[in-house]
């Protein structure tokens, strides 16, 4: 497995020892509950093996971007009950991720129990990396496992930090999501199609250049594609477009190969305004009316892009190509959907609400791997080795 080669749960003594597990806890929160707990569940079989095993286990995760403050909503504590729930036993939960009561907590918990620490991002500290921060979530523990896929594209304390200061391993689900990318990355069944969507460029663009080298096709839709249309020309009117990123998409479209290989949208959906019972129609893309936004793409779109996945032997996707939370603008994502789930082909989707989107298809049992991680996943398939992987030590070492 070129990929992998890192130190694993198995190769370790874990029996009598507390262990620090940095999971991916950071689920879709609404109304101080759990939308979808899958990063949850996903974690089971690391937590499970370590209990099994005869550790006693302190969970830690981000929820959100408190930005270095306390905010009650973004507490861990809804996500205890949960695990607590789909774990079968108590999971104590502690309002603070380091200090006294943590260490006292941590000192009293014994081989098979489970801690669950407060999220790590009320401290400004996490996310710049600071090695007191980091040498703090190491003191309570004899061993760090890292599976937080979805965050081990971020360099923060506790991804790239406390395996300064404690022997540390990879765990199960960060084992698995690099097996599954990592044969996309090395040898894809082709055509390989990346369907990039969502609501911004801005955040995708080094990906997206490097994931079209890759590929043999790319379909770009949604708020994403709206920049590059209106980058070849068109008038977007009031639609999402990020204006400071057109002379980018000119240049990205002006290169031939990338050209050979991009499907844009051909048609819209285009809406008087941004909601769900506003007016809107299907129109061609120097026709959005004088004030509208396109918020999905039109059938004849749906038609072209449903026709390259339907060929494919291997389908990333990333981004919704609609407005697809709102019924009216969810066409083009739902055919989508189950397009890719159709397809004879390698699938995978990554991105949260990529992963709501075929929730909502309800296809998502047809998929062959939904990733845990959206940026994750994109920098990774880009090519992209991931700081908080890299920082784990090699099996050999
Ligand atoms: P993911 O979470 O799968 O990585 P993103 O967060 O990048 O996806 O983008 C998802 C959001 O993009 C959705 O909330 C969706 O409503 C929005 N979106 C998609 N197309 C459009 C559009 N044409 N105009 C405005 N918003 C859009
Ligand atoms: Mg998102």
């Amino acid at each position: 497995m070129p990929y992998l080669n890192k130190k694993g749960i198995t190769d370790v003594e874990v029996s009598g020892k507390k262990v620090l597990v940095r999971a991916d806890f950071n689920v879709p929160m609404k109304a101080g509950n759990i939308k979808d707990d899958t990063r949850i569940t996903e974690t089971l079989p690391t937590i499970r093996y370590l209990l099994d095993h005869g550790a006693a286990v302190i969970l830690i995760s981000h929820l959100g971007r408190p930005k270095g403050q306390v905010k009650p909503d973004l507490s861990m504590a809804p996500v205890a009950v949960r695990l607590a729930e789909v774990l079968g036993q108590p999971v104590t939960f502690i309002n603070d991720c380091i200090g006294k009561k943590v260490c006292q907590a941590a000192a009293a918990l014994k081989c098979g129990e489970v801690l669950l620490l407060e999220n790590l991002r009320f401290y400004a500290a996490e996310e710049k990396n600071s090695p007191d921060f980091a040498k703090d979530l190491a003191s309570f523990a004899d061993l760090f496992v890292n599976d937080a896929f979805g965050a081990s594209h971020r360099a923060h304390a506790s991804t790239v930090g406390v395996n300064k200061y404690l022997p540390s391993v990879c765990g199960f689900l960060i084992e698995k999501e690099i097996t599954r990318l990592g044969e996309v990355i090395t040898d894809p069944r082709r055509p390989y199609i990346a369907v990039i969507g969502g609501a911004k460029v801005s955040n995708k663009i080094l990906d997206i250049e490097n994931i079209i080298a890759k590929v043999d096709k790319m379909i770009i839709g949604g708020g994403m594609g709206n920049t590059f249309l209106a980058a070849a020309g068109h008038d977007m009117q009031s639609s999402l477009v990020e204006v400071d990123r057109l002379e980018w998409a000119s240049e990205f479209l002006a290169v031939e190969s990338h050209r050979h290989k991009l499907l844009l949208p051909v048609d819209l959906v285009a809406s008087a305004a941004f909601a769900a019972d506003a007016e809107h129609r299907v129109c061609g893309l120097d026709c959005v009316p004088e004030g509208w936004q396109a918020l999905d793409i039109g059938p004849k779109s749906v038609d072209l892009f449903v026709a390259a996945v339907s060929g494919a032997g291997t389908i990333f996707w990333n981004g919704p190509l609609g407005a697809f939370e709102m019924d009216a603008f969810a066409d083009g994502t739902m055919a989508m959907a189950e397009a890719v789930a159709n397809a004879d082909a390698t699938t995978i989707i990554g991105g949260g609400d990529s992963i709501a989107a075929v929730h909502k298809a309800g296809v998502a049992e047809r998929i062959d791997h939904i990733s845990t991680g959206g940026g994750a996943s994109l920098e990774f398939l880009a090519g992209k080795m991931l700081p908080g992987i890299s920082a784990l030590p090699d099996k050999t070492a």
